[in-house]
């Protein structure tokens, strides 16, 4: 029956959705759940018309399957009133709809809230080992402050976008016989920059002679693409903090930000201060664009000019000192640049805290990849089986984890 008549509204919500709009009616029936008190119509008519077309006619439909519990709220000899009884008498002997200015206050009913509330919790894995070790971190990032999300390639994947041992299998394609075999080696230890130096000096391959044409096959590779992919960057967006930081080449987090952020080369940043009265995405790494695709962070020679480059190190110092640093879309494969950026944040000790999620990812293998970064990040640790369903189940929690953390998700009785 509750189901019966969301899943009717949900059908309706999505053809009534405004262009661009990507929330969906639980979204709303989320958000709904967020406010405690019993609120006016203009207060919903609002909400509905920030996403869809015809709120005044979406609203009744709610009204009409009954998921609103309504109280009547009216004046009588100066005093205020309220009831949830219509039809009932008012202490002065008339019936409450005989009064001036009756006005309906609405709130989600309570099987709604709790229907809402499961659904989320499920969307946590609420009874799944990976909730119970995460939740206290999650909620100590609750209360933290000055947090800066770090994002890397996991979150552009679900776009289409190559992986590094993805683009090295490609590249290798005009190396010689025993380049190969290097290239090989360093694959199955993760040491992708390796795989490019091997690939630009190998002289028998024809197809990438030089670090220009390795950045020209990367720019091709992330340039950015019109899809409809589900994906977390919005989620990120959403958090509204003032500063986002990452080290992807592609430019879907700024798409998503739309108006809200200005983005910048972390090299063209001039002094800190430029950037700390404004919302910002810094490209730690470079940008894939065309006209600026030299500046993406891609050789080894290119980390060493950025991490043992002095002048931009302290820059990133300041501009990390006293944030507390949450990683997203990192993994395994990401060692060389954790390796780098633990280094600088340790010249940062105490200064500031780090967090990450991080999924299906051997603790084991952490220590040992990586003994610095294991030490000192608290691990958000997701476990999620490896369905066809993967992707997908990856973004709902990231996206439920991130709502959690923005105290956007309404849970009952916790
Ligand atoms: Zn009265």
């Amino acid at each position: 029956m509750l189901l019966a008549k969301l899943s009717k509204l949900s059908t309706l919500y999505d053809t009534c959705k405004k262009d661009k709009n990507e929330s969906t009616f639980y979204d709303l029936l989320n958000v709904f759940c967020m406010t405690e008190q019993k609120l006016r119509y203009e207060y919903y008519f609002e909400m509905l018309d920030n996403n869809i077309n015809d709120p005044e006619f979406f609203f009744s439909e709610m009204k009409n399957e009954n998921i609103f519990f309504i109280d009547y709220q009216y004046k009588c000899e100066e005093e205020t009133e309220i009831t949830n009884i219509l039809d009932s008498y008012c202490e002065c002997g008339k019936k409450v709809s005989q009064h001036d200015s009756v006005i309906e206050l609405y709130q989600l009913s309570s099987d709604f809230k709790e229907f809402i509330s499961d659904r989320n919790k499920k969307a946590l894995d609420y009874n799944g080992t990976s909730w119970r070790k995460n939740k206290l971190i999650l909620e100590e990032l609750r209360g933290v402050n000055n947090l800066v999300p770090f994002l890397g390639s996991g979150l552009s994947k679900p776009l289409g976008f190559p992986s590094w041992p993805e683009l090295v299998e490609e590249y290798k394609e005009g190396c010689s016989e025993s380049e190969l075999l290097g290239i090989q080696f360093f694959l199955s230890k993760k040491k992708y920059l390796d795989c490019f130096d091997l690939i630009i000096n190998d002289v028998e391959n024809q197809n990438i002679k030089n670090v220009e044409h390795l950045k020209q096959k990367i720019s091709w590779a992330f340039k950015s693409k019109k899809i409809d992919n589900d994906n977390n960057y919005k989620d990120v967006i959403n958090l509204n903090l003032p500063l986002i930081i990452t080290t992807n080449y592609d430019d879907n987090i700024d798409i998503s930000g739309e108006n809200r952020y200005s983005s910048v080369i972390f090299k063209d940043i001039e002094d800190i201060r430029s950037i700390e009265n404004d919302n910002v995405i810094i490209h730690l790494h470079g940008s894939a664009k065309n006209t600026v695709k030299s500046s993406m962070i891609v050789t080894k020679q290119d980390y060493i000019e950025l991490y043992e480059d002095d002048i931009y190190m302290r820059k990133l110092q300041s501009i990390l000192g006293n944030k507390a640093i949450l990683f997203i879309g990192y993994s395994l494969d990401d060692y060389y640049f954790m390796d780098e950026l633990i280094k600088i944040c340790e010249a940062n000790k105490g200064f500031s805290e780090y967090y990450a999620f991080m999924i299906n990812v051997s603790q084991a293998d952490l220590q040992s990849y990586m003994p610095d970064y294991y030490n000192i990040i608290k691990i958000i640790s997701i476990d999620i089986s490896e369905t066809v369903e993967f992707n997908c189940e990856v973004i709902n929690i990231v996206r439920s984890y991130l709502k959690y953390i923005n105290n956007n998700l309404y849970l009952m009785d916790i």
